[in-house]
């Protein structure tokens, strides 16, 4: 049965010292109330390897936000899949809606990296989500669709299943503007439909559809209580320890 997942994206936030208090207090908090649920913590490069070392892992398992399309080589800057699986996390967050609009990242680029992330054990948390505009032309199906086809629907049955996805309306990341619960659920529902078309009943089950977009811990556990919504990708709220467990403490 697929997992339920609260996985925080720190994005560009806190210095290595403050990074690693924040996973120790989380971490904390979480070794003292167990979690009903699986929990992710998305800090900057620079961070994971010491936040491996501050979690206990069978409580919080670390996610890099990014990783190459490259496998190694003359890529200045670049932090390739493997060099991210060497620092101990375990999970890779692929194709956030602020990678997509500022670094280019497209369907196409974002199909190697999933093939990089996979060929290195890391688990890819991989956000879809339409813009505004999508959603008022009532697009949003073909998007979420659209992106999950072109980046992934190349894998096999057995690569997909180790996939987490991430529905995260981009009109609703950092704004404040959440998706109704009606909202999450009925394209979720899609997406899961979707999975099911393509791979079958069993694998379309199993995955875990996160939500994304302005969660908090007064909405999650309306959103996370849709039998399609399986956790969320929390950004703002993830970066204070008290605020990331009142949405862990949905499940
Ligand atoms: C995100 O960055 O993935 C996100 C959902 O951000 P926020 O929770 O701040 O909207």
């Amino acid at each position: 049965m697929r997992q339920n997942i609260v996985a925080g994206n720190w994005k560009m936030n806190n210095t290595l010292e403050e990074g690693i208090t924040l996973a120790k207090e989380v971490n904390a908090i979480l070794v003292a109330n167990k979690p009903n649920c699986k929990v992710v913590l998305g800090t900057p490069f620079i961070h994971i390897t010491e936040a491996v070392k501050a979690v206990d892992s069978s409580v919080v398992g670390i996610a890099a936000q990014n990783c190459a399309d490259k496998v190694s080589g003359a890529y200045t800057g670049e932090i390739s899949a493997a060099m991210v699986k060497s620092t101990g996390a375990q999970y890779v967050i692929l194709g956030h809606s602020e990678r997509r609009a500022y670094y280019g990242e497209t369907n196409a680029s974002l199909k190697e990296k999933t093939d990089l992330a996979l060929a290195n054990d890391l688990t890819p948390i991989f956000c879809i989500g339409e813009v505004l505009e999508e959603r008022e032309a009532e697009k949003h199906f073909d998007v979420v669709k659209t992106q999950i086809e072109e980046a992934l629907f190349h894998l096999s049955a057995d690569a997909f299943s180790k996939v987490v996805l991430a529905y995260e309306p981009v009109w609703a990341i950092g704004t404040g503007k959440t998706a109704s619960p009606e909202q999450a659920q009925e394209i979720h529902a899609f997406i899961r439909q979707t999975l099911a078309d393509k791979y079958g009943a069993e694998v379309a089950d199993n995955t875990s559809i996160l939500y994304g977009g302005s969660c908090k811990a007064s909405n999650a556990k309306e959103l996370f209580s849709n039998p399609d919504v399986d956790g969320g990708l929390i950004g703002g709220a993830s970066l204070k320890a008290e605020d990331f467990h009142g949405i862990i403490a949905a499940f």
